[in-house]
């Protein structure tokens, strides 16, 4: 691999107390920053890449994402949760993709996500009906192929429908509920079977660039046993746990009604399995004793904000947890609920949304923290807090340019600032992962975006009349997941997490 200088670019460094930015040349050697100095001389051989005028930034990192919704951008109205997971993603024999959807699909979002400077993505991939191995490489080789640094998990749950949710055996009719009771498409033993081949497989490959996670997809939607057994996985190859965890006011009820009036994040303590490697996503409807819990285990929150609000689930307790020192990482969550997946647009809402939340200005969100999120978190998140994050030597050469000579740097006030509520991407001239450029000018090596494009227009185009019939056919469980849904919103969980309307 050839040695890249970046030349006379402003390197942007991150403290606690804010953002700057200092005139350095970064020299990147076999996937790696090797220095950072203000003025490398360049080596025969070495390829430069002129940076004057542009910030050199750490790699964006979408912490929380679901690939398996990629081709299905504003395909849905916006919904309580429990309501859209109706309608997202039907378990139809006939949508099952095949493997070149699959890697299509993946590509999709890969490439939106370099071009716009995100250089890492944890992807939470749930596979409808059941993961296949053929579909799972798919997704993996797509990744491998497409040049960004990812890491993923089988989200699958294992439960019944109608142990995940509160009040709904109760109020849909008898010849509807064997239906809810029916068990998984796939049974705990072979999905772990099906993660020995996953992590053998992928786990380290493409030089340590694809990663393997371990996912519950959320507590109440597996066995303690399954989530056990994953938690060791995970502990013995050092991988990420992601766990959606409290995301919705429901999700509290569900704790009041199944788990003995224990939140999911005390259930998860209780069976010691909240943990540092622990990625607990969303976080929403949290308590102060939640927080200690989560602070004492060292676990990171995954912040979603566009998807809170797409979903109207509720403004998650940054200051809270920021001022416990519980690392926050931001994620995209999926593109069926952002519907972009640009962490820009992340970014400025992570850095908006608690302001609504608290009366004391002091306590809003400041520009450079929501960074220290975006770069620092994520690294975090990843299980990669000393290798991803920041320029600096020995890291990986995961990093951005980003073009100062475009409104929306001129005039430049505050770079942090400008960073997290001017930018929206469109900046982002040159994306590197691992020492290799991987987007220039727009243009994703590799990949003819425009074929790609028409591609994914043939093969989802062909899938929606099925994917539309599917969603007709699920009207019928509409009203009584809307009693469910209703009882939740209704019910006292002695805290309030929405914004008061009226
Ligand atoms: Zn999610």
């Amino acid at each position: 691999m050839t040695d890249i200088l970046i030349r006379g670019g402003d390197v942007l460094t991150l403290a606690p107390d804010g953002a700057s930015a200092s005139r350095r040349d970064v020299l990147v050697r076999e996937g790696r920053i090797a220095a950072v100095a203000p003025a490398i001389v360049p080596t025969e051989g070495v390829e430069i890449v002129e940076a004057a005028g542009h910030l050199v930034v750490p790699g964006l990192v979408n912490a929380h994402f679901h690939s398996p919704v990629n081709h299905m951008k504003g395909a849905l109205p916006s919904l309580p949760l429990e309501i859209f997971m109706l309608y997202e993603s039907p378990s139809l024999a006939e949508l099952t993709p095949s493997p070149r959807e699959a890697y299509v699909r993946t590509l999709l979002a890969a490439v939106e996500m370099l071009k716009t400077g995100t250089t890492a993505v944890q992807d939470d991939a749930f596979f409808m009906p059941y993961p296949t191995d053929e579909v799972v490489d798919a997704v993996m080789q797509a990744y491998t192929d497409v040049g960004i640094r990812a890491t993923v998990a089988l989200d699958q749950p294992t439960v019944p429908e109608i142990d995940k949710l509160p009040f709904l055996a109760d109020l849909v009719p008898a010849n509807m509920r064997a239906e809810l009771a029916a068990p998984a498409a796939m049974a705990e033993a072979d999905l772990l079977a099906a993660y020995g081949r996953f992590v053998a497989r992928w786990h380290g490959s493409a030089g340590g660039r694809i990663r393997a996670a371990v996912s519950v997809s959320a507590p109440q939607r597996v066995s303690p046993d399954y989530f056990a057994a994953l938690d060791e996985i995970s502990r013995a190859h050092g991988l990420p746990f992601y766990a959606h965890m409290l995301e919705t006011k429901l999700q509290r009820v569900l704790g009041q009604t199944r788990f003995g009036g224990r939140s999911l994040v005390r259930y998860t303590a209780d069976l010691g399995l909240l943990s540092a490697r622990m990625n607990l996503i969303h976080g929403i409807w949290i308590d102060d004793a939640d927080i200690d819990l989560i602070a004492e285990a060292g676990t990171v929150v995954a912040h979603n904000p566009i998807s809170n609000l797409r979903l109207g689930s509720g403004v998650m307790r940054f200051r809270d947890l920021r001022a416990r020192g519980v690392p926050i990482c931001l994620g995209s969550d999926e593109a069926i609920a952002d519907d972009a997946v640009n962490m820009w647009a992340v970014a400025k809402t992570a850095g908006l949304i608690h302001n609504l939340a608290e009366e004391d200005w002091e306590r809003w969100p400041a520009a450079h923290e929501v960074l220290d999120c975006l770069f620092a978190g994520g690294a975090r998140a990843m299980g990669a807090a000393d290798r991803l994050g920041a320029i600096e030597p020995g890291r990986e050469a995961d990093l951005a340019l980003v073009d100062l000579d475009t409104l929306a740097f001129t005039p430049l006030n505050d770079l942090a600032r400008q960073l997290v509520y001017c930018e929206n991407g469109s900046s982002v001239r040159l994306t590197m992962v691992a020492g290799r450029i991987v987007m220039r000018d727009g243009v994703v090596a590799g990949i003819d975006e425009a074929a790609l494009r028409a591609e994914a227009r043939a093969i989802f185009d062909a899938r929606r009349p099925a994917l539309d019939a599917a969603r007709r056919a699920a009207d019928r469980w509409m009203p009584h997941y809307r009693a469910m849904s209703l009882a939740a919103m209704g019910t006292d969980v002695a805290m309030e997490r929405r914004v008061p309307g009226r």
